[in-house]
């Protein structure tokens, strides 16, 4: 039979749990269970696997470290910042998966992170209405300074104090892609384009990286396309997607159709920045030609994909 491919999104749960402070050891924990699970698809013999990630919390504790740090050692731009976070998730996913392979008598299979840079246009609008915080919290004066200073936009957040926020723009081009390709259709698995990717622009002919976040699930769809996927797997803590979410007439979906997402997304059932960005990155995969989307909880990979778990995004009848 031939095997198809999937791309998994794990989100920030897979890493960290609510609560916890983000230790080595509990995010070492977190992997390991988020992985036994993707390791099964691969045994199963019937998926190749591609991995991707979020990063907020881990780049977040990367730039505060580098601003606690700015006295001792030069701090690292925020491209970079991602960079490092790539490799330290890639890092433990990747060793997690190997132990728990040839746990399983498959210690043979290949597993590689690809530190990924993510093309965005230059021109996109999200460079004139920066709406993504980053990074450690300031008091109002720290805050008003760096921008004076940096150039930064800073913005209060909720009233826990003031923060850095960045563009968010939209994933164009993963540029990686050909090195991916290889890896997978040569029986890898590939950890890749964690944290959205390092946003990069391209200027005659050269990348260049800039200060911005690219949403993981927007840029994980680019990549699910650029393999050549068949199925894109959202993971995240919720099990399936709702309409009127946390209203008395809340209803979990467990499928809608690729117009049915359209319109539900014009109506505003999904939050900004969380499961909106899910929705859209699910209907621009079907509309690309993959097979079929699914957003489901992290302990449900494969009930998911055997259709009895989460809530499916599928083509029009
Ligand atoms: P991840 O780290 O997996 O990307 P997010 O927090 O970004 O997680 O997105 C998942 C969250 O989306 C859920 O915890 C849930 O609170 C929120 N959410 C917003 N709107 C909806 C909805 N309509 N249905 C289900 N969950 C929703
Ligand atoms: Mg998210």
């Amino acid at each position: 039979m031939e095997k198809k491919t999937v791309v998994v999104a794990l989100g920030g749960n897979a890493l960290l749990q609510v609560g916890q402070k983000g230790t080595f050891e509990e995010q070492m924990e977190n992997v390991y269970n988020a992985v036994e699970q993707l390791a099964e698809l691969v045994l199963s013999g019937k998926w190749r696997l591609v991995i991707t990630h979020g990063n907020g919390p881990q780049v977040g504790n990367i730039l505060l470290q580098n601003e606690a740090g700015k006295h001792l050692v030069p701090p690292m731009p925020m491209d970079v910042c991602g960079a490092e976070s790539q490799g330290m998730i890639g890092y433990m996913i990747q060793q997690a998966m190997h132990n728990v392979l040839a746990r399983r008598g498959r210690p043979d299979i290949p597993v590689a992170t690809v530190v990924t840079q993510v093309l965005v246009d230059k021109n996109d609008p999200a460079f004139q209405n920066p709406t993504k915080p980053v990074g450690p919290f300031y008091t109002k004066e720290e805050a008003l300074r760096l921008k004076e200073e940096k150039g930064w936009h800073v913005v209060e957040d909720a009233g826990r104090g003031w923060r850095r926020v960045v563009p968010s723009p939209d994933p164009k081009a993963i540029v990686e892609k050909e090195a991916i390709r290889i890896l997978v259709e040569n029986g890898a698995i590939v950890i890749a384009s964690g944290g959205g990717g390092i946003p990069v622009i391209k200027e005659n002919g050269t990348y260049r990286g800039v200060e911005a976040v690219i949403d993981k699930d927007l840029a994980g769809e680019r990549l699910a396309e650029d393999v050549g996927a068949h199925v894109f797997l959202i993971l995240t803590d919720v099990d399936r997607v709702r309409l009127n979410y946390r209203k008395p007439n809340e209803v979990a979906l467990s499928r809608m159709t690729v117009s049915e997402a359209k319109k539900y997304l014009a109506e505003g059932h999904f939050a900004k920045g969380s499961m909106e960005p899910k929705v859209k990155a699910c209907v621009r995969f079907v509309e690309a030609g993959g097979e079929l989307a699914i957003i489901a909880s992290l302990n449900e990979a494969t009930a998911a994909l055997e259709g009895r778990a989460g809530t499916q995004v599928i083509r029009d009848a």
